[in-house]
């Protein structure tokens, strides 16, 4: 922010907040890392943007967030414009539904949100369209709630044999949100399925993504292994209005 005096008292004191919250995450991210040993340049920090207003979003980049993470193909496409950072450093994360993929396609360059074959097979087909790649990863349903959209743990290999087989798709591994209840257990069966999964497909694809944690519990979820955080509160602060 070079014209300081044109940002409001308000804007102000909201980008000091979300400095600060930056720096609490890093800090917190160095505790789990040093806790297991890893190392830090393996994760990934993503911003998740819902009803966050571009100014705030385009100052988390200036700080040095390089990935955004969008929930609704609505709010993408209305805020896209606005946005420093472009498809290239953008992911789909929330529920998707096959006729949105359209509107989304040249807007993200990863969809972490497969749960379905027929899904899968409508972004090979807009990606084909466009002659180019997508990366996906299957979002795991690990807890089994009927509320949440996810495949279930026991779908995640069979799934993921067909969607190698799309010639414009390509499977870069899984995603999840854990239990309220036991959000431990679901990591480490996710970060058992993922493992799996490397296994499985280690000739035939480049499996590197694990996108667990949120606000909440992204440094439990980086001791079982998450590649990719995404974080919208813990950067953001509360939710207040919706878009
Ligand atoms: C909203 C959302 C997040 C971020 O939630 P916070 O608790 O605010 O960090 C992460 N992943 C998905 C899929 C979301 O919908």
């Amino acid at each position: 922010m070079t014209k300081s005096q044109l940002v409001s008292r308000e804007d102000q004191e909201a980008f000091s907040a979300i400095t600060e919250r930056l720096h609490q995450i890093e800090y917190q991210i160095g505790e789990a890392c040093a806790k297991c040993g890893r190392d830090r340049n393996d994760i990934t920090v993503m911003a998740v943007t819902k009803t966050v207003a571009p100014k705030y979003i385009n100052f988390v980049v200036e700080q040095g967030i390089t990935l955004l993470g969008e929930n609704r193909a609505q709010e993408l496409t209305e805020k896209y414009d606005d946005y420093l950072l472009k498809q290239e450093n953008i992911h789909f994360i929330g529920h998707l539904q096959t006729n949105k993929v359209r509107q989304i396609i040249d807007k993200v360059c990863l969809i972490q949100s497969v749960d379905s074959l027929r899904l899968a097979q409508e972004i090979n087909r807009q990606a084909e369209k466009r002659d180019r790649m997508m990366d996906v990863l299957l979002e795991v349903n690990i807890g089994q709630e009927a509320r949440k959209s996810g495949i279930s743990a026991g779908e995640v290999l069979p799934l993921a044999e067909s969607v190698l087989q799309l010639s414009n798709l390509r499977l870069r591994g899984l995603m999840a949100i854990p239990t309220v209840e036991h959000p431990e257990r679901d990591f480490a069966n996710m970060e058992e399925l993922f493992h799996e999964l490397q296994a499985k497909f280690s000739d035939s694809a480049s499996m590197d993504i694990l996108s667990l944690g949120m606000s909440g519990d992204y440094p439990l979820a980086i001791e079982h292994g998450s590649t990719l955080v995404r974080l919208g509160s813990a950067i953001f602060g509360p939710r207040k209005c919706v878009l």
